[in-house]
């Protein structure tokens, strides 16, 4: 059994890292919930041909991160690489209509095979929004000031935003017959892939990565100068309404999606402690997804935060884990049974109770109550138990010499009064 190890790429997620993860999904999900947005949980597996369709073959998702293999069965499936492909193919398989309103969320793994470093992972996870038949500026507005709020929420300092428009289908044809007469005649200067995607997806071109080629696009003409002007206005309107929320962005007219669903608006939130890896969310508008994947006519828009870059930038207070209110040191036979009978009554109260298992001497339990730094601890030893009752002070160390309280198994009201008095329920 010698060498078995975790797959490159993938991560064990220990019990004290949990505490942030799951400090941070809470404040999510109270965010979320507030805003009235509700889960929906689709498979994790799905058919390679959903990302084909759902995302597009000429993308860098599809064409070179799937893990695709092929079932008992000799189906062609794939571990989803993002979820907004399977929320739209749940929807229509579900019986979407063409006014449908609904805004939903998910969370869970994704799986891309791309080159492991921080902030980059083949499998990570994904929160993400989708707004489904909502259709006007404000929804755009809506989902951008949540993504900012729950990004507040977590304390995220040094978060930038940034802005673009993509314009409507025949905005992006307008363009897009200047831009490949560009292309053509500045094709050399083009990395190979680029090239290759020409006559492909050549809006895709806007997406790469490769420094030569973004820096000869700094002279390619611009999708912006090619909006309609109904367009425009709408893109001004964004705009207008995140000035007035005081939500501070910036423009960034080569943040593109190069695919034909893709519309009007699309954005990005960075952070400057993330390195390299800087992209915490991206999000857009995607008005003609749902029909291309053969839906009815259905306006979107949606965002997808990396919850592993979200929890490098959170703060550091969220890895705090909550504090043992009440530490139950107890010895004897009967005084055991009684002891754990109280922990279950106490933590009806939502208090962190810790029953001591061990049956240690009570000096070795009271150092261990001392090491966790317990609130404050009971003790039911064989006198106790004859009495029926227990003791109980709190743990630190000016209260030490107080006297202890003496309560009775039976007295509710008197155990309440002293949790009270000494703040241990919220
Ligand atoms: P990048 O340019 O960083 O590869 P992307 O454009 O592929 O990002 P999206 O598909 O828009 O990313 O996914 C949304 C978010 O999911 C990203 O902004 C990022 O925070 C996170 N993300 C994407 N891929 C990974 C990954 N391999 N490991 C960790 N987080 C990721
Ligand atoms: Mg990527």
């Amino acid at each position: 059994m010698n060498n078995l190890k975790n797959l490159r790429g993938t991560v064990d997620l220990l019990p004290d890292q949990l505490i942030k993860w799951q400090n941070v999904e809470k404040i999510i999900l109270e965010q979320l919930s507030r805003s009235s947005i509700k889960e929906i949980r689709t498979p994790i597996l799905e058919m390679t041909e959903l990302f084909i369709r759902g995302i597009g073959e000429e993308t860098d998702v599809v064409s070179k991160e799937m893990y695709t293999f092929m079932d008992r069965g000799k189906r062609s499936c794939t571990l989803r690489p993002e979820g907004t492909a399977s929320v739209a193919r749940a929807l229509i398989q579900n019986g979407i209509s063409s006014n449908t309103l609904q805004k939903l969320w998910y969370m869970g793994p994704m799986f891309r095979y791309e080159r492991p470093q921080a902030g980059r992972q083949r499998q990570f996870h994904q929160l993400g929004v989708e707004f489904i038949g909502y259709e006007s500026v404000r929804s755009d507005v809506e989902i951008i000031t949540l993504a900012w709020d729950i990004l507040g929420k977590l304390g995220i300092k040094e978060l930038n935003l940034e802005i673009n428009t993509l314009g409507d289908i025949n905005d992006r044809l307008n363009f897009q017959k200047s831009f490949i007469k560009w292309l053509e005649i500045n094709k050399n200067s083009l990395d190979l892939d680029s090239q290759r995607r020409i006559n492909k997806n050549p809006l895709r071109i806007l997406d790469s990565k490769n420094s030569q080629t973004k820096k000869v696009l700094e002279n390619a003409p611009k999708l912006f100068d090619f909006l309609s002007d109904k367009s425009h206005k709408r893109y001004t309107d964004l705009k207008k309404q995140l000035e007035f929320l005081k939500i501070p962005f910036v423009e960034n007219f080569n943040l593109v999606r190069g695919l034909d669903y893709y519309t009007h608006t699309a954005f990005e939130f960075t952070s400057g402690n993330l390195g390299s890896q800087s992209t915490v969310c991206g999000g857009g508008r995607y008005d003609n997804l749902i029909k291309q994947m053969g839906g009815p006519n259905t306006q979107a828009i949606g965002f997808a935060i990396g919850l592993e870059r979200l929890i490098l930038i959170s703060g550091k207070e969220l890895a705090v884990p909550r504090n043992t209110d009440i530490y139950i040191i107890n010895q004897g036979l009967i005084a055991e049974s009684l002891a754990m009978d109280l922990s279950r009554k106490l933590r009806n109260y939502d208090l962190l109770v810790e029953l001591d298992l061990s049956g240690d001497s009570f000096s070795k339990q009271f150092k261990k109550a001392n090491k966790l730094k317990s609130k404050s601890i009971i003790v039911i030893g064989d006198n106790e138990a004859a009495n029926n009752e227990f003791t109980i002070r709190l743990f630190d160390k000016e209260s030490f010499g107080n006297k202890e309280e003496v309560i009775s198994l039976e007295n509710d009201i008197k155990l309440e009064n002293w949790l009270n008095n000494n703040l241990l329920l919220r």
